[in-house]
């Protein structure tokens, strides 16, 4: 199975196209919100570990699983150790992956679908359960708990499914004008005023290219 990047879990909840754009077409853009973006993750992108309050905290973690094709990074990883008698070694009792966003404290299902995907990568690399986690909102200070329900993990599931498909038949899907469209760092290339098209054009479309195999 080819292996793909954890960020585009975001790129395909928020805009299919936008996901195919970058997988398939290899097109990358920035624009100020890409670039706060950038600058919140700034700290948390340094690798390393610090010590708070009984807890270790792991920065920039590569996280990966092969069940489901899937590579990336965890900005924090929250770790508590199980105590054991002087000298035995540590071992780990629980992860808590925590992601930063540059925006206020508001519910985003496509963050939570991301965080959700670091959590499935974690268990499946350390054996763990992770039940919940964080999303880390900048401009508010403030963190948001994720809960990782079966509900959610079967809708990070399906767009994992979903990218791994694009990747596989070459795909990039049609432009849908709509109003996040003012915020995608790809509207240039995408130009969806253009490229979007009414259902009755679209259809006409698909009739027009239909093969009767
Ligand atoms: S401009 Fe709109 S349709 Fe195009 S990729 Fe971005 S969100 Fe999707």
């Amino acid at each position: 199975m080819e292996i793909i990047q954890l960020s585009l879990i975001n790129d395909y909840l928020f805009c299919p196209r936008r996901a195919g754009l970058k997988l398939v077409e290899g097109i990358r853009s920035a624009n100020v919100h890409t670039v706060k973006g950038d600058q919140v993750h700034e700290h948390a992108d340094l690798p390393g570990y610090e010590n708070a309050k009984g807890t270790q905290v792991w920065r920039a973690l590569p996280v990966w699983s092969k069940r489901l094709g899937l590579s990336g990074k965890c900005d924090i990883v929250e770790v508590r150790f199980t105590l054991h008698a002087r000298g035995s070694p540590k071992t780990i009792q629980s992860l808590h992956p925590v992601e930063y966003k540059k925006g206020k404290r508001r519910k985003f299902d496509n963050d939570d679908a991301q965080l959700c995907a670091q959590a499935l990568c974690l268990e499946e690399m350390f054996g763990l359960d992770i039940p919940a986690g964080a999303i880390f909102h900048a401009a508010s200070q403030r963190r948001r708990e994720v809960e990782f329900t079966d509900e959610l993990r079967a809708k990070t599931k399906a767009a994992i499914t979903a990218i791994h498909q694009l990747l596989q038949t070459q795909t990039t899907p049609p432009a849908v004008h709509k109003p996040q469209c003012a915020e995608c760092s790809l509207y240039e290339s995408c130009l969806p005023e253009f490229t979007s098209q009414p259902p009755a054009l679209a259809k006409a479309n698909q009739a027009l290219f239909a093969t009767d195999d």
